[in-house]
């Protein structure tokens, strides 16, 4: 059994108390369950976010909303040149240019907010934000996006860093016939398209959800997406149900991996239904990982044992803050603060790597 699932079972008999939030409860019942405030906040993230989860845990004990917390949390890990895979210093698109992704849900409110491809701006988390709180759109993307960024006062900046740049002439200078662009091909033909290029296709991106002093939940997901990506592809981050999805009432989930098989699968939305279903947020994201492998039909994109040749992870919290995780291969982890300080905890997973 992984080493999640046990500190799951742990914590989930910790917390003792109450009864599984189900589809078959009257609906002012389950108002009655979901309006219990959360005992104590809890802020879970992907394992790349130790230090956002404790800013997040920071602000929501001074009395913060579960959204300034998990906003100012993973702007941490956006301002940071030295992740590669989020805002500033993150890596860039094929033509050298940093496009970043990011989207919010604020769970009492039900609203999101999302941005994509957008240039030039460090905390796209803090756009897509705005995108929700003064605009009546949900997603703004490119172009479009940045303007709308500037005019509400955000600065652009270089977001190349040379660490960074460095990294994408490497690749520049090494390309295959091996890369996003495919030939014609059918549901047969193998050893084609980036999973196979000679380079680390860089994958990495901050998901962090969080229950506030009031027992509100809320959840950001933020990234420069794949490294060396088709300029203007956009990934599952700032789609909401894909990229993370929160229902108040029930729960928040997220993910971070290859973005095109979750939005194929919209992963997040179906984790927080499965959890209303009464699943445990361990299972419910084991759950979405099988339903990709069970819709993993192209040969391109399987091993030699038939095994999905990507990786994709996914993160849950329900009301009653209990949390899980699960990848399609270990061994992934997640970040958890629960009041005290911050640990990495092994997720569940489909198959050993
Ligand atoms: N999910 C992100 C995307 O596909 C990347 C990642 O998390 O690795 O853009």
């Amino acid at each position: 059994m992984p080493s999640s699932r046990r500190d799951f079972i742990r914590q989930a008999s910790a917390i003792g108390a109450g009864t599984l939030i189900s589809s078959t409860l009257p609906s002012s019942l389950a108002q009655q369950v979901s309006a219990q405030p959360s005992p104590t906040p809890i802020v879970i993230a992907s394992a790349n976010g130790l230090h956002a989860v404790v800013k997040a845990m920071e602000v929501i004990q001074t009395g913060g909303d579960a959204l300034d917390g998990v906003v100012a949390g993973v702007n941490i890990v956006e301002d940071d040149p030295n992740d590669t895979s989020v805002g500033y210093g993150g890596l860039p698109n094929e033509d050298g240019v940093v496009e970043l992704d990011a989207a919010v849900m604020h769970g009492p409110t039900h609203r999101g907010g999302a941005v994509a491809a957008i240039r030039s701006i460090k905390n796209p988390s803090r756009v897509a934000r705005t995108v929700m709180e003064r605009s009546d759109h949900v997603l703004l993307v490119g172009e479009g996006a940045l303007r709308f960024a500037k005019t509400h006062g955000f600065k652009e900046d270089d977001l190349l860093t040379d660490k960074a740049r460095e990294e994408w002439l490497k690749w520049k200078e090494n390309l295959t016939t091996k890369d996003d662009w495919l030939p014609p091909h059918d549901e047969n033909t193998q050893d084609i398209g980036g999973l196979f290029a000679p380079f680390y296709r860089n994958h990495g991106t901050i998901h962090c959800s969080a229950i506030d002093l009031k027992g509100n939940i809320s959840c950001v997901t933020t990234t420069s997406g794949l490294a060396f990506k088709i300029s203007g592809r956009v990934g599952d981050s700032p789609i909401l149900g894909a990229g993370l999805f929160v229902d108040n009432e029930i729960g928040a989930a997220g993910s971070t991996g290859r973005g095109e098989a979750n939005l194929i699968n919209c992963s997040s939305v179906m984790i927080v239904e499965y959890m209303r279903q009464g699943k445990s947020p361990e299972d419910a994201c084991l759950m979405a990982c099988q339903r990709i492998v069970d819709h993993n039909r192209m040969r391109r994109l399987k091993d030699d044992r038939g095994r999905p040749n990507f990786d994709v992870k996914f993160y849950a919290l329900n009301k009653r803050g209990e949390f899980g995780s699960a990848s399609l291969f270990s061994v992934g982890k997640m970040a958890v603060h629960e009041g005290k300080e911050a640990r990495l905890v092994d997720s569940a997973y489909l198959y050993k790597r």
